[in-house]
């Protein structure tokens, strides 16, 4: 995988570079355009029973695998909006309690492009009698998967390494 374009979007010049995984530089127009950190958020939704509320994939990447609620930071958005608009939108439900956990960062691969995030995990919790509405292009399924101690979290096809790091500070400071 890797992040070289072939011309500069600018001057269609063939001699823009990818610097350290971090820049792109164009040297005949003096294009500059930064690889940054994308934004992103993961939902730890909780039972009384223990249980952590799962998702089942149904895109790549990770097709099948296991994954928290969330997504993406919008333009001009919060955080914390996000995670009421994902929950929403990919479970069609509405977060009762939202608070902020922890961060990791991630890489997120998608359509021969790698993306770097950084991950930010809320404990959220929903209404009992939440009736669930999946969303059919993102979620094909969700779990609620026992995660008790440190040997339910390594039973897990989890799909990230993020939600995977998130899971276990969860684990040490409940
Ligand atoms: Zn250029």
């Amino acid at each position: 995988m890797n992040n070289n374009f072939k011309f500069c979007p600018i001057c269609a010049g063939r001699n823009i570079k990818l610097i350290n995984n971090r820049r792109w530089e164009c040297p005949d127009c003096n294009f500059l355009l930064y690889n940054n950190t994308a934004t992103a958020v993961g939902l730890i939704i909780t039972n009384d029973s223990g249980q952590v509320l799962l998702e089942v994939r149904a895109k790549e990447p990770k097709i099948n695998f296991l994954d928290v609620p969330g997504g993406f930071v919008e333009f001009d958005e919060t955080p914390e909006n996000t995670c009421i608009r994902e929950c929403n939108e990919e479970l069609g439900v509405d977060i009762t309690s939202l608070k902020y956990l922890c961060s990791f960062p991630n890489t997120y691969e998608y359509k021969n492009f790698e993306y770097k995030t950084c991950d930010l995990f809320f404990i959220a919790t929903i209404a009992d009698n939440s009736k669930f509405k999946l969303q059919a292009d993102e979620v094909s399924n969700i779990k609620w998967c026992d995660l008790k101690n440190h040997q339910d979290l390594e039973k897990l096809p989890l799909a990230f390494n993020s939600a995977y790091r998130a899971l276990d500070f969860y684990l040490k400071n409940k």
